[in-house]
């Protein structure tokens, strides 16, 4: 056990130094500061591009031919819709776009997921081969951050053969992620009607292919990232009423016709009767089916080849109601306004997603982000880069960027890390609770145990 938090800190300190190596430290990403400026800052423009009112129009038809549609309907053509939806055209992360997130803040988020990999790696007994996964990679700057701790602790892997593979639906985040991660699109092969839609080799010489199901995604031995994916999957929403649990549609609102507007179904709806559960005490609950076949499919894979998810997002356990909402320009939006336009996003309810992993692997967590980059070791990091760094400006960024990701009033709370793991790295107690199986073979999680670096 000694042995393997001494080797940890020596990972972690092994990448601190490289940190410049992207310019400054922070300098490539938006400050702490400079975010809180555009949080309150107004939009630009309100008004709707010819391209963005084309979604109003073509939901408000599928509406009238066929009926008011789920909000699990609304959200899959508002989000992903291949000719329309809000991420297939658009950059929409960073300071310009919409929204802003933790590895896009800070990198020393993705080298810690990186670290994280690596030490369940080591816990693993070393596999000689083993893929790194992301579902939903954005701009790929979490990747990059990771890829960039293999290639400096490539003694570590030693001859590790390792692949990446994105599963990404958006074309235009596609393209980011080849940017960034690749030595550009024209060295990628391209079949835009193939299962692996791109692929080529990393920057960092790795092989890399692009999905847009995880089910495409070749078995094996893999870490499976997901940082901000679940959030935007698309849930249906349930309310409680005297005659029984209702689902919640949307419709044209009558007075007029180019508004929507949120109504109840009159009866039981196909995904009231299957997916609620009939003593839950809320009077609102929201539901992602998409997010349980996705958990069901990485638990499989899990127990069946190795490997481990870690999934960070915000969240509850089972206990919020309506959390469903839009932002854009780095502020809430209506979520039935200008469709198209915004991000939408629910919390991620993560009672369900360990539900639906059927005991096929054990999960752990949801625990608060600032108590998991605490224990990956994130104070020593940061301490590391602040005596490496002269610079008074790169000091403010780097104490903005940590303050912003771990201040329980900013990310620090809000934001969850869950886990998903073979049985074989965990045993469970007598009494029923999990516990990280004793001896030498057998290290704790990092990130869900106080490591002490
Ligand atoms: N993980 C990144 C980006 C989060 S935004 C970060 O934290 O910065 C959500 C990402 O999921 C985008 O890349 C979006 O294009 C992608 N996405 C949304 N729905 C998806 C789906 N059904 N399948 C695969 N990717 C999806």
């Amino acid at each position: 056990m000694m042995s393997f938090l001494l080797g940890l800190k020596c990972l972690c300190s092994r990448i601190s130094h490289d940190f410049s190596r992207k310019g400054s430290a922070v300098c490539g990403r938006v400050c702490a500061d400079q975010w809180m400026r555009l949080c309150s800052r107004t939009p630009e423009s309100t008004k709707e591009s010819d391209h963005d009112s084309l979604m109003l129009k073509h939901l408000i038809s599928k509406i009238k031919s066929t009926g008011p549609i789920s909000v699990a309907e609304y959200m899959r053509e508002v989000l992903t819709n291949p000719f329309t939806g809000y991420y297939c055209h658009r950059d929409v992360l960073g300071a310009q776009g919409d929204f802003i997130t933790s590895p896009e803040i800070s990198q020393i988020f993705g080298e810690l997921l990186g670290v994280w990999c690596i030490s369940e790696w080591m816990a693993a007994g070393k596999p000689k081969t083993f893929q790194l996964v992301e579902l939903g990679p954005g701009r790929g700057t979490l990747a990059s951050d990771v890829l960039r701790v293999f290639s400096q602790l490539r003694s570590v892997l030693r001859e590790s053969e390792i692949s990446v593979h994105l599963v990404e639906v958006s074309p235009k985040l596609g393209e980011v992620q080849a940017e960034l991660l690749t030595e550009g699109e024209q060295h990628l092969l391209h079949d835009p009607s193939g299962a692996i839609y791109k692929s080529g080799t990393t920057k960092t010489k790795l092989p890399i292919s692009w999905y847009k199901d995880l089910e495409d995604v070749p078995k094996g031995f893999s870490f499976y990232l997901a940082h901000e994916f679940f959030d935007v999957l698309p849930i249906h929403k349930f309310q409680k009423t005297k005659q029984g649990w209702r689902e919640m549609l949307i419709d044209i609102e009558p007075k007029s016709p180019e508004k929507l507007r949120f109504v109840l179904a009159p009866s039981a709806t196909l995904a009231s009767k299957a997916l609620i559960q009939r003593d839950d005490e809320r009077d609102h609950v929201e539901i992602c089916p998409e997010a349980g076949v996705i958990i069901q499919s990485l638990a499989s894979r899990i127990s069946e080849d190795g490997g481990a998810a870690l999934i960070a997002d915000y969240g509850h356990n089972g206990t919020k109601t309506d959390t469903f909402r839009g932002f854009r320009g780095h502020q809430l939006h209506e979520v039935l306004t200008a469709p198209g336009t915004a991000d939408l996003t629910a919390d991620v309810d993560f009672s369900y997603l360990r539900q639906m992993t059927e005991g096929k692997v054990v999960s752990l967590g949801p625990i608060a982000q600032q108590q998991f980059l605490k224990n990956m070791g994130i104070d020593v990091r940061l301490q590391v880069l602040l005596r490496n760094a002269s610079d008074p400006a790169i000091h403010k960024d780097l104490i903005g960027a940590y303050d912003m990701i771990m201040n329980p009033e900013k990310m620090g709370k809000r934001f969850k890390f869950f886990a998903l793991l073979p049985h074989n790295r965990l045993i469970i107690s007598r009494h029923g609770t999990r516990t990280e199986k004793c001896g030498p073979t057998a290290p704790p999680v990092a990130g869900f145990s106080e490591l002490q670096l």
